[in-house]
């Protein structure tokens, strides 16, 4: 069995597949390794973002 592994979307927090979502890593202290990863819609980073912002990623609208 290939059961696919669920995310929520950290901005809408509903359900989405890892493979389709975007990870965001959060890292907070720079002096550490420690990053914090959540993962997003690729659409709704896209709204969240602003538009001055350069998307490196695919999104439907
Ligand atoms: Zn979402």
């Amino acid at each position: 069995m290939s059961e696919e592994l669920r995310v929520l979307c950290c901005f809408c927090g509903k359900d989405s597949t890892f493979h389709n979502s975007i990870e965001i890593t959060i890292q907070c202290d720079k002096n550490t390794d420690e990053v914090q990863a959540v993962y997003a819609h690729a659409k709704c980073l896209n709204k969240v973002l602003h538009r001055s912002v350069p998307r490196g990623f695919e999104f439907k609208t």
